[in-house]
């Protein structure tokens, strides 16, 4: 029986306070905030998207693959909802999307308390965590005093939504423990633009095809509905590309969106949709031939930039300029200039490189009795309920590798 520390009492840090107690070690929960599960009461808008029956390779993100993989096969989806359902949780699905039936993140953080209660696992909040030192044992420092530990579960989460509690501070105490950190970046985050006509989309809503350019170079896709704002554009599929935008953008490379508001039709079926639809409204300028077609802002912009002029009578349009508009439509580029903050940002992408962490038990290849656990490591999933999942599963290994 071990005398163990997690730092932490996020996703991560509860689960694996539970199950470190169920094999009968002495645990102490460290939490800066003044509660615990601050950030699970935020998610899924407050109804807790706690894993997804989904689970692809590319539902999780990371510069070594493999490691989400191997670290899933040991505490998967299945598994997370009996540990759920144990404690009290029935779950809810919708398209894949798992949430409490109770539709409440507050369900989550009560039943995963009384567990931590029920096994007395000590929790002492608003104690902040300042350094970590391994001699024999761990030396614990924090703002409350020192605390002795044979091992401890680093679940400091990452650096997103720091009101939430997480602030980074766990990349920190990984580095100054010998970790290499990848950069973290803001992740499942709005996108920014420096283009004006924004200030005029702001508030529009469409559903789109996105592709996202590198270097002018094609890298990944999504659909779905894309809101647009006065500094960018957001949306699920805009989240969901987001930490590659953000990565390339750190690395000084060019990030370009194409949009293409009509997905359904390739670019021949839109000309000759356009065209067909001039004929039937001679008497309409262009501005009125695109209404019942898109938001009248954009296609007000979708004229401006494709250089029509609103007011044209649609029969005297020439064929460049249907060519023209209809490049709008299928693939509307939009420079790119930097991801919204990490206030803004629901993950971080980066942190510690899995290449020094067993994926079996989370433990440090550089540390002996140091674990991790959560989003601290440099694992990201999409949007869907796969930043909880890798919370849970890598909380259960650590609590179980100890
Ligand atoms: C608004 C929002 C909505 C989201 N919705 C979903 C969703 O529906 N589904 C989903 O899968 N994911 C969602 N996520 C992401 C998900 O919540 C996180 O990935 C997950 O909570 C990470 O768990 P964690 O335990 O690693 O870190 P966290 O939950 O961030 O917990 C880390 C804890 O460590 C504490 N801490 C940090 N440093 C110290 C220190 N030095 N000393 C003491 N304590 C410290 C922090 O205060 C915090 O409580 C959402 C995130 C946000 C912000």
């Amino acid at each position: 029986m071990s005398n163990v520390i997690i730092v932490g009492g996020g996703a991560s840090g509860l689960i694996a306070g539970i199950i470190a107690a169920r094999q009968k070690h002495k645990v102490t929960i460290l939490e800066q905030k003044d509660k615990i599960g601050k950030k699970i009461y935020a998610t899924g808008n407050g109804k807790c998207n706690y894993t997804n029956l989904i689970q692809t390779p590319d539902c999780y993100r990371s510069n070594n693959p493999n490691f989400p993989l191997l670290a899933l096969e040991q505490f998967d989806v299945n598994k997370t909802i009996e540990f759920f359902k144990q404690l009290g949780i029935y779950p809810k699905e919708r398209k894949g999307y798992l949430y409490p039936n109770s539709e409440q993140a507050a369900s989550i953080v009560d039943v995963l308390t009384m567990e931590l209660n029920r096994l007395k696992v000590k929790i002492l909040c608003e104690v902040r965590v300042e350094k970590i030192k391994k001699d024999n044992d761990f030396l614990i420092t924090t703002n409350k005093g020192k605390f002795q530990a044979d091992k401890v579960i680093l679940a400091a989460g990452g650096c997103a939504s720091p009101n939430l509690g997480s602030d980074g501070s766990g990349f920190l105490l990984a580095k100054e423990l010998g970790h290499k950190i990848i950069k973290p970046i803001p992740a499942l985050v709005q996108l920014k633009s420096k283009e004006k006509y924004f200030k005029t989309l702001a508030g529009v809503r469409v559903e789109a095809g996105i592709k996202l350019l590198i270097n002018k170079e094609y890298v990944t896709e999504e659909s779905g509905e894309v809101l647009m704002a006065n500094y960018g554009v957001s949306g699920i599929p805009i989240f969901q590309i987001s930490r590659y935008a953000a990565r390339a953008i750190s690395e000084n490379k060019k990030v370009e969106l194409v949009i293409d508001y009509m997905p359904d039709l390739n670019w021949k079926e839109v000309y000759q949709f356009l065209i067909d639809r001039i004929h039937s409204n001679t008497e309409k300028n262009m501005e009125e031939l695109m209404i019942g077609l898109f938001h009248h802002k954009l296609s007000y912009i979708m004229l401006k930039e494709a250089g029509i002029p609103v007011d044209l009578p649609c029969q005297k349009a020439n064929q460049k300029q249907v060519s023209d508009l209809v490049n709008q439509i299928k693939e509307w580029h939009i420079p790119i200039s930097e991801p919204n903050s990490f206030e803004q940002a629901q993950v971080s992408a980066g942190g510690v490189d899995t290449n020094e962490i067993n994926p079996v038990t989370m433990e440090s290849k550089l540390v002996k009795g140091l674990h991790f656990a959560g989003e601290v490591i440099d694992v990201d999933g999409t949007c869907g309920g796969y930043n909880l999942q890798w919370a849970w599963t890598t909380g259960y290994i650590a609590g179980m590798g100890l």
